[in-house]
């Protein structure tokens, strides 16, 4: 086996305000090199911030996203602390609390809302999520809209010495403990919640000709013969090789992402991304023709 090499280490960018529920880092999106991060779209880090009260029983509104179409491609929402509520067009929805996943497929379109639940609106807090887009085949971008509700007990973790991967979506094997991802996803990849102690060294390999990429929370560690990455640092790794040896210096949390590219035209407009200019054309057509449902109250 040969190592994945460093392509890249990039530091998050300032943040942004989604609405004005989230407050992320944008630390990739397909307006820039998305060949080199596919099958993923976008990334953005909600680093922990701190959310004052809001008073949602005497009329204040929790702090959000509001409706919104998507089409083409998967959003996927991951929260390590805080309550996200969504709601959308094809009937998804629910809330998801910390170590929960929300993996919505927009397919051939849907209109959803995003924002704090009313009980951690209520209570304030920390608020830390990540939001990622995956892409989708040309042959599945149509697909009818779909919604995963992921809680914290169906993702399956592997532990070794204290160090753990969930296993959101793929599969991990370690040490005869073999973890099936709780996602369905199109293509296949690996969304693992990675913990590793100071001290510790871990192997996580990957398949020859994926995309690898390291979001690292928090911590630091070296990865292969790295210098020193840490906390809201993103790693890509290169398709060519396996192996991922990561040493922690510190407790580290991160979130790794790896998968097998999607060898396609990507042409996106904001919340619509297509293959084509016509498709992104037609998704404007369809959505103003209300063809992308709406939200029932
Ligand atoms: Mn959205």
């Amino acid at each position: 086996m040969t190592a994945k090499s460093i392509i890249r280490i990039d530091s998050a960018p300032p943040r942004h305000w989604v609405g004005d529920g989230f407050h992320v880092h944008g630390m990739f999106s397909y307006n820039q090199d998305a060949h080199l991060y596919s099958p993923f779209l976008m990334l953005d880090y909600g680093a922990p911030y701190v959310c004052e009260p809001r008073d949602v029983a005497n009329g204040a509104t929790p702090r959000g996203v509001g409706s919104h179409p998507h089409r083409g491609f998967e959003t996927v929402t991951i929260a390590y602390s805080g309550e996200v509520a969504h709601r959308d067009s094809s009937g998804g929805g629910g809330i998801i609390g910390v170590g929960d996943v929300q993996w919505m497929t927009a397919g051939s379109g849907l209109v959803h809302d995003e924002f704090h639940s009313k009980a951690f609106s209520k209570s304030g807090g920390i608020m830390h999520m990540v939001q990622l887009w995956v892409n989708l085949p040309a042959k599945d971008k149509m697909t009818k809209p779909g919604y995963q509700a992921i809680t914290q007990a169906a993702i399956p973790q592997t532990m070794l010495d204290g160090a753990s991967v969930r296993v959101i979506a793929g599969s991990h094997n370690a040490h005869d403990v073999q973890a099936k991802g709780a996602a369905k996803t199109f293509t296949p990849m690996n969304v693992w919640d990675v913990r590793i102690k100071a001290g510790q060294t871990m192997s996580l390999p990957q398949p020859d000709g994926w995309t690898t990429l390291l979001l690292v929370q928090s911590g630091k560690i070296a990865v292969n013969d790295s210098n020193e990455v840490g906390a809201a640092q993103l790693v890509m790794l290169s398709r060519s090789g396996t192996d991922v040896s990561i040493t922690a210096s510190q407790d580290t949390q991160l979130l790794l992402l790896a998968g097998e590219p999607i060898d396609e035209p990507v042409v996106g407009y904001g919340p619509f991304v297509m293959n084509t200019e016509q498709e992104i054309r037609q998704a404007f057509v369809d959505f103003n023709a209300g063809k992308f449902g709406q939200i029932n109250e």
